[in-house]
Order: structure tokens, then C-alpha cells, then sequence
């Protein structure tokens, strides 16, 4: 595992924390920017500048399903570990790890609000 501080990274979408790090597991040389709090995160790119990019696009317009990061409204949920998180059929970043396919579907539609936690 490899993590850098950025400070150019906006805060996550989903919960407002500062704690957005570079993330790169030792499985892939693939990087992606990752909420440490709620487990956001985005695709795994090359580089860590595409990463970078796009987590820090922000798509304003928030609606029910629109994806915070390119503003696509196909999603799926899956599970991982004992919980659920949703991702962006189009730009592939993930929202927050939550304990129920509800929350979770809540959370991916309510970012830029207050969150309640999961
Ligand atoms: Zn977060
Ligand atoms: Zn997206």
C-alpha cells in the first residue's frame, strides 16, 4: 500500500472530510483517490493525476442518482464486505460504504447535503 497527501484534493462529496488520499494497492499499479472516512472513491487510473482529475470534477446539479463526479445517473449497488456501496456505471467511482443497500442509495442521492450516518 502507497499513499501520498495531496493538497490540491477537494473533500469528498459524500461526508465533507478532508481525509481524500491517493490510494494504490499492492495487487495493481493502478491508483485511485479515496475518502478514508466513508469509503468513497473514485476509478483506478494509470496515473495519479487522472485520478486526481477526477475526483476533483464536480458536478454541481445534484438530482436523485446523479453521480457527484460526471453527473450520469446509471448506477449500481453491490455488495462488499457486510455492507453496500453504490458506483457510477459511467465514471466508475463509488460512493460511501454504508451498512444497507437503503443508505447506501441514500447517500449517493443526497451528497453536497447534511449525510446522516450509515
Ligand atoms: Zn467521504
Ligand atoms: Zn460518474
Amino acid at each position: 500500500m502507497d499513499v501520498h497527501e495531496h493538497d490540491a484534493l477537494k473533500p469528498c462529496p459524500f461526508c465533507n472530510s478532508n481525509e481524500v488520499k491517493l490510494f494504490k494497492t499492492e495487487l495493481s499499479p493502478r491508483v485511485c483517490v479515496t475518502c478514508f472516512k466513508c469509503g468513497a472513491r473514485t476509478n483506478f487510473f494509470e496515473s495519479a493525476s487522472e485520478a486526481i482529475d477526477a475526483w476533483d470534477k464536480r458536478y454541481d446539479n445534484s438530482g436523485i442518482g446523479q453521480c457527484p463526479f460526471c453527473g450520469d445517473r446509471s448506477y449500481t449497488g453491490f455488495m462488499i464486505g457486510d455492507g453496500f456501496q453504490i458506483a457510477c456505471h459511467h465514471c466508475f467511482s463509488v460512493g460511501p460504504w454504508c451498512r444497507s443497500m437503503a443508505y447506501a442509495l441514500g447517500r449517493w442521492s443526497s451528497y453536497g447535503s447534511v449525510v446522516f450516518d450509515a
